[in-house]
């Protein structure tokens, strides 16, 4: 027997999605030669100026990817060997190892049941005396508890660093986020909701802090004018060591985005929201819960969650590979969380083999046993939604999503009179593809 196809609306194109003016604007400047910029010229300027002005002010310094942002605010902030970090146990990998590049140990901590976001309880409990900072991510656009994690913080003396990587223009009661803690991270490149293919923002409000992780990446004469500190000015020339420096070409690829980024968000919201509306009605499948004082912004990823008891004959296998034979592209979560990767997991056992992470030399491993229970059971049972097609106003096919959902939670549910066996057996077989 054939599935009869649910999902027959077209899917948007991927973002990014580059608009007319955004694709003349890159091609003038190929077509002058000017790719790289030593300096800040009109583009570079552009868009950190509109972007600290998005954010309230303070300072923002453009730069080539998200990890290079993430690295910036570590070695501006004085984080190095010695220090440990807490990190969320869910998140991408590269929000995490920027900290080993810096020489420091991530302490994993268990995220939230509801939004698997840094537990703030569960971060209280990992405090040790050689912890320095906390790195917390908004994860899929839902912002962290950033009232108690900032309180943890200041009782504690760590510093925050938020990764705003999924969850531009997100806010939390009315907040933006990256305008909590001392400094924030955001990529603006791949699928990001501000994309300029590969491009970072850092944005503070600490202009010591500013000034050095400036200096950190960009030698020569954007050193020379932004670094004020007369002790940090003298090493302008050298900077101290990275080339961290963002493209213009880039720059003005975000700077489409970040110009209509309230648009964008509403059009992706209005997508999401009916979506989560509409799962929120079947059994078994549950879209993902947001904070009535939460607004996801740019809504990185769309991650409902199976519930094997409201839904016993199924699993959530079978439900994706049902999903996909009607039209529509879900997936499971693909990545684990980051304290079961070998990278992870050998260095905090002391074991990672010689010479692969040269800068961790000598550096003891954390002492701890990473048990987070929380991140580790909503990773298997995520059902990945294809959030990045859902940018323009596709309402029809939003609710064929919905169907296509239905029409699974039916088909597995004992309840269901006209479910034909053979396509749940093959649907429960079958191992599904990632991605
Ligand atoms: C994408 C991403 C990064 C890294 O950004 P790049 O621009 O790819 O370097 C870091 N953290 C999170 C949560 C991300 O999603």
């Amino acid at each position: 027997m054939t599935q009869v196809p649910i999902v027959c609306a077209p899917h948007p194109p991927d973002w990014p999605v580059y608009d007319r003016e955004a694709i003349r604007a890159a091609s003038r400047l190929i077509a002058e030669g000017r790719t790289f910029d030593y300096a800040r010229g009109d583009e570079i300027a552009r868009i950190e100026d509109s972007f600290a002005g998005y954010h309230g002010g303070g300072h923002a310094l453009f730069l080539n990817s998200g990890t290079s942002a993430i690295l910036s605010a570590l070695l501006a902030l004085d984080i190095g060997p010695g220090d440990e970090v807490l990190c969320p146990a869910t998140t991408f990998v590269s929000g995490i190892t920027p900290v080993l590049l810096a020489g420091a140990a991530p302490v994993f901590v268990d995220g939230d049941p509801q939004t698997d976001t840094m537990d703030p309880e569960a971060a209280r409990a990992s405090i040790g005396p050689r912890t320095r900072a906390i790195l917390v991510t908004h994860l899929w656009g839902h912002p962290a508890d950033m009232p108690r994690l900032m309180n943890l913080a200041d009782r504690h003396g760590l510093a925050v660093i938020e990764d705003c990587s999924h969850a531009h223009g997100a806010r939390l009661g009315g907040r933006l986020v990256g305008t909590f803690g001392d400094a924030a991270a955001f990529s603006l490149g791949t699928g990001k909701m501000i994309s300029g293919g590969t491009a970072g923002m850092l944005l503070t409000r600490d202009r010591h802090l500013y000034e050095r992780a400036c200096l950190l990446g960009h030698p020569r004469q954007r050193s020379r004018i932004s670094v004020c500190d007369p002790d940090l000015a003298a090493y302008a020339n050298t900077g101290l060591g990275g080339n961290l420096r963002g493209s213009p070409v880039a720059a003005v690829l975000a700077q489409s985005h970040l110009d209509r980024l309230d648009k964008l968000i509403a059009r992706k919201r209005a997508n999401l929201q009916r979506l989560s509306a509409g799962l929120s009605g079947l059994t078994g499948i549950e879209p993902p819960w947001t904070a009535p004082e939460a607004d996801r912004g740019g809504w990185y990823g769309f991650h409902a969650r199976f519930n094997p008891i409201a839904l016993p004959g199924a699993t959530r296998e079978g439900l994706i590979c049902f999903m996909k034979s009607a039209g529509a592209r879900v997936a499971p979560a693909t990545r684990l969380p980051l304290h079961r990767e070998a990278l992870f997991r050998d260095f905090r056992a002391g074991c990672l083999p010689d010479g692969l992470l040269p800068m961790r030399r000598g550096v003891a491993p954390p002492d701890q046993v990473t048990k987070c229970p929380v991140s580790d059971s909503i990773i298997d049972r995520t059902i990945c939604f294809p959030a990045g097609v859902f940018h323009e106003a596709c309402p029809e096919l939003v609710d064929e999503y919905i169907a296509a959902a239905q029409a699974a939670v039916e088909t597995f549910s004992q309840r269901a009179p006209g479910m034909t066996q053979s396509l749940r057996a093959r649907c429960s077989r079958k191992h599904v593809k990632t991605e």
